[in-house]
């Protein structure tokens, strides 16, 4: 892994070389609060593991973080009981869009890996055995390693539950399968919360730092995560993070990453720096299209990768 040139040229070239890609995705359609977000923003942050941060255009604009979030959850569900998380769900990519119900029903209520929307919400679920409000404890322990306060979007958060149907169903089939035991309802809302989790590229770039140094959040100069967990997290980014565009995800871009419909990205590079980029349109496999072109150009410009 070399670095032989300067984030910040790096940065300021990127920016130039994404500008083709705007107009050819669109904005979550199917959450109306993200679908009016003005898709013609683009930020990026890098925070390497020295605490140096580098930034370009909109890169301390808030926006929602959705699916990042699970990165997070999984990260307390993991530190506070373990291997335990894993009866509950499984660790191979699904291979199916992120809300995929017929392969749910086809396994019995065991999701395939924690970051499609049935493992996040077995994760929910298990992070309501310690907590009321699962939602707040993300928000604060992403906002914890971000050196931020965060905020729930609530006007987001209330958009998504008006439309959550199809996680609504998901979280009942769970039910009905025992791998979800608190009320379907009660995890579906503290789910869509915790999605509405609002942060900018910088703090997002800083909050993931630990993934890219062992575990030790060197902003906060605490150990966060066990060094072998990290390694397995950056594991299931790698293989499950940008559900079924991962192996193409892999093949452009090499690093450990997880998307989110709001249009975010986040990359690891193992005992280096991590990425954060944002630009609101999505492809079809809800991935940000100038996000995931800024990630390739990155790793192609810098020689960052792990493969
Ligand atoms: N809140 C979104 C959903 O459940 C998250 C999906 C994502 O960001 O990929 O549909």
């Amino acid at each position: 892994m070399k670095q032989v040139v300067s984030f910040d040229d790096v940065l300021a070239e990127i920016a130039v070389l994404v500008r083709p890609h705007f107009g050819k995705g669109r904005t979550a359609q199917y959450i109306p609060q993200l679908a009016a977000v003005d898709p013609n923003q683009f930020g990026m942050a890098i925070c390497t593991v020295k605490g140096d941060e580098y930034a370009v255009g909109d890169a301390d604009v808030p926006f929602s973080a959705q699916s990042i979030t699970k990165l997070f959850a999984l990260g307390l569900a993991l530190n506070r009981i373990g291997d335990e998380v894993w009866t509950r769900v499984g660790k191979e990519p699904s291979g199916t869009p992120f809300n995929y119900l017929s392969q749910l029903e086809h396994e019995e209520g065991i999701p395939r890996n924690p970051f499609i929307n049935a493992g996040a919400l077995a994760v929910t679920d298990i992070l309501l055995n310690i907590t009321r409000e699962p939602d707040a404890l993300v928000r604060d322990f992403m906002g914890l390693l971000g050196v931020a306060n965060l905020t729930i979007d609530e006007e987001v958060a209330v958009s998504e539950l008006e439309t959550a149907h199809k996680n609504r169903a998901i979280a009942n089939l769970m039910r009905s399968f025992g791998t979800i035991t608190h009320d379907a309802e009660a995890v579906v809302e503290a789910y869509c919360r915790q999605c509405a989790v609002t942060v900018t590229c910088r703090q997002l770039a800083r909050a993931a730092l630990p993934l890219a140094a062992r575990g030790f959040s060197p902003l906060i100069e605490e150990t966060i995560f066990p060094e072998r967990l990290t390694r397995r997290l950056n594991a299931l980014l790698l293989t499950c993070g940008t559900y079924d565009s991962v192996g193409s995800f892999a093949y452009r871009v090499g690093l450990p990453s997880k998307s989110g419909v709001g249009g975010g990205l986040v990359a690891v590079i193992p005992d280096h720096a991590t990425v954060a980029v944002w630009a609101p349109e999505l492809d079809r496999f809800g991935t940000s299209v100038v996000g995931a072109y800024a990630l390739e150009h990155f790793s192609q410009l810098t020689n960052c990768s792990v493969l």
